[in-house]
């Protein structure tokens, strides 16, 4: 109901907190995935800025908020000597991984229709099947074909198999950096080769982990090469509000070349209100994402970022190592970043998960093959011992039941 009186702001924030209450305890590592942390004072610096920015609207920049547009310019720019993009190279932020890849594909569409001169032509996209449900969300949008390709017994993108799947009418290929489901990096150099072989558009989405990979590699930790220093690599995706671990919302697409990426841009002048340009789809933007991402990024710098990402490494290796001691328990695959997924084959492990829900936990699944799954940042670093115990309980509970059989069922969102 929507009352007609106004409550107090005491009363509207006890609300909040009540409401609170029934939350998963994220701050206490109990949630696998949605919530990425750096240390405290990075959150801050983000919150902070975030705060001084929380007004203006991002869809002004051009007009009216130059400080904007000058610190989006400047987080895509840190992104492309990040990613190694060349001099013609251009990007945007966007409100997140989504978006992110439906401007891509968009750009993609269009600018194979231009170049085939046939403007309802219905393409398809070739993916490995660990790729991210925001390409088929693209394809149902833009009326393409995805086709899915099994991954191979290491669960990165088999591109033999890929090749095979391509016809005359693929726009598209896109290999992961790393996969949401496995933390794997798809061999994307292969997939560049691939790529410029058959004259096809490859999109890398280094949603998850683009910000941190670099990182991982300067600690001298193996990281395939996966950026625009791959030349078959057009357009990239990379999340800030994951491993970059800015406020939400907040992702950057980038683009190897500038008129590729104008087929993103919507452009219409035929409403009263006169033309209308975004890069986006989305119209208003936070303008406290866009100030946010450049405080953490210009506080951070590429040390602060190196030292972040040797924390959660390390911390990942303590988890894998707790986990890995669990009999029978096996790691799927070798993952290069802090996404993880672990699985007995000849137990029921949405048992397991169904039992780790009782004891309190949010549980992280994935259900080919079943196993369980986590995203880790810093908050996880205290929860690690309880929960390694409480997977080996309940790990012990269900091979003490016969092996269990449950319904629960992997899920994301
Ligand atoms: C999270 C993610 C996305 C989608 O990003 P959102 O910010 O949730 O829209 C796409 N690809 C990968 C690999 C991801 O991990």
């Amino acid at each position: 109901m929507f009352e007609a009186a106004g409550r107090s702001r005491e009363d509207v924030f006890a609300q909040l907190e009540a409401m609170r209450r029934g939350d998963a305890d994220w701050r206490g590592g109990r949630v696998p995935l949605y919530v990425f942390s750096g240390p405290p004072d990075v959150r801050e610096i983000g919150q902070a800025a975030f705060n001084a920015f929380f007004t203006e609207n991002a869809l002004g920049a051009k007009r009216a908020f130059p400080s904007l547009a000058r610190m989006e310019r400047e987080v895509v720019e840190m992104g492309l000597d990040l990613f190694h993009g060349t001099p013609e190279s251009v990007g945007n932020m966007t409100s997140g991984g989504t978006e992110s890849i439906l401007l891509c594909v968009k750009a993609c569409r269009d600018f194979s229709r231009r170049q085939r001169n046939d403007p309802t032509h219905r393409g398809n996209i070739v993916i490995p099947h660990t790729c991210h449900p925001a390409f088929d969300k693209a394809a149902l949008l833009m009326d393409l074909e995805i086709r899915r390709i099994p991954v191979r017994a290491d669960y990165r993108a088999d591109v033999p198999a890929m090749a095979a799947a391509i016809d005359a009418h693929t726009i598209m290929l896109v290999g992961s950096a790393p996969c949401f489901p496995f933390g794997v990096v798809d061999p994307m150099a292969e997939l560049a080769e691939l790529a410029l072989a058959r004259n096809i558009w490859l999109h890398t989405d280094a949603c998850v982990g683009g910000w941190m990979l670099p990182f991982v590699a300067a600690l001298g930790r193996p990281v395939p090469a996966f950026d625009f220093a791959l030349p078959g690599v057009r357009s990239l995706s990379a999340d800030l509000h994951k491993f970059g671990f800015c406020p939400k919302p907040a992702s950057v697409v980038f683009f190897r070349d500038p008129v590729a990426a104008g087929h993103a841009v919507f452009d219409l002048d035929v409403w009263p209100s006169g033309r209308f340009v975004t890069a986006t789809f989305v119209g208003t933007r936070p303008g406290g994402a866009v100030a946010a991402a450049w405080a953490v990024l210009r506080y951070l710098g590429r040390e602060g970022y190196t030292r972040i990402a040797a924390e959660v490494m390390a911390m990942r290796d303590a988890y894998l190592e707790g986990l890995s001691a669990i009999p029978g328990m096996t790691i799927r695959g070798t993952p290069e970043l802090a996404n993880i997924a672990f699985g007995r084959d000849d137990i029921d492990m949405a048992a397991v998960a169904a039992l780790l829900a009782a004891r309190g936990w949010v549980p992280g699944m994935v259900r080919e093959p079943p196993s369980l799954h986590l995203m880790l940042s810093l908050h996880h670093a205290a929860a690690r011992e309880a929960y390694v115990a409480d997977v080996a309980a309940c790990v012990a509970a269900t091979l003490a039941s016969g092996g269990g059989h449950t319904r629960l069922e992997a899920g994301y969102a």
